[in-house]
């Protein structure tokens, strides 16, 4: 397969970038919410750098990068007055120190290791680095989560590390049979969001619940999700896949 022109994944932004927004207001209004409750995150790995910006230009305000080495590759040449840049990837302890004072947020938090290092850098720095805890509610050995057994205890542990603000929930459920099934999956994910909002833990405000991706987003809005990450249904699909 031949890689599709930038002109080309232009183009497919500005054709899918309104239905996706069409079809989360939509799911927004199903679940008695506005469009402007629910964040686009675009993810975009793979995706070029003036490919994004082009998308920025196009109104798109927030993006997600999940392996840092790509980030640092597209990190200066990001318009970055008009889009927030998050991470959603796996991060591995000792990358921690290229993030820091990058990206508004680190979504995949999923270990004590990995939250004491944030904590120590950010401190170092002068910051207070924005993390969703990460859950793995599928249960799935090959992903990366904190088990939904042990997400309070992680959640009280984590929130006393100087450095860092607990702001909400990510998690990407297992490939599921039927919709009831992925649905069970995001309601749970809902239920301990809410249910840690509840405690009014200092460190700890629930205001992002992120789930939902291009297969499944509609879905996890209407079971509460107020953040989705969408990637190749916005640009078309990635030909250099990575792993
Ligand atoms: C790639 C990615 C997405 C988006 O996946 P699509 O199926 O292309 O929409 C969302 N979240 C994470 C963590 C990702 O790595």
């Amino acid at each position: 397969m031949t890689e599709r022109s930038f002109s080309e994944r232009m183009a497919n932004f500005d054709e899918n970038y309104p239905v996706i927004l069409e079809e989360m207001a939509r799911a927004a209004a199903d679940s008695g919410r506005e469009a402007g409750d629910i964040t686009l995150l675009a993810a975009t790995k793979t995706v070029p750098l003036e490919v994004i910006n082009h998308a920025i230009g196009r109104g798109l305000s927030c993006i997600g990068e999940n392996r840092v080495q790509e980030l640092l590759e597209k990190y200066d040449g990001l318009d970055k007055g008009h889009c927030d840049v998050q991470f959603i990837g796996r991060l591995q302890t000792n990358k921690v120190k290229y993030l820091v004072g990058k990206v508004s947020c680190i979504q995949s938090l999923d270990s004590m290791k990995l939250a004491r290092e944030i904590s120590r850098l950010s401190s170092a720095a002068g910051l207070v680095t924005q993390v969703l805890v990460e859950v793995n509610i599928g249960r799935e050995e090959n992903k990366g989560g904190v088990l939904p057994e042990a997400l309070l205890e992680f959640v009280d542990e984590a929130r006393q590390l100087p450095g860092l603000h607990i702001s909400g929930l990510m998690a990407i459920p297992p490939v599921c049979v039927n919709k009831t099934e992925l649905c069970g999956y995001f309601s749970a994910m809902r239920q301990y969001y809410v249910d840690i909002a509840a405690k009014r833990l200092d460190n700890v405000s629930m205001d992002r619940l992120s789930m939902g991706m291009s297969s499944d987003f509609p879905e996890a809005i209407r079971c509460g999700a107020n953040m989705v990450r969408v990637g190749s249904s916005l640009f078309g699909p990635r030909q250099t896949p990575r792993p």
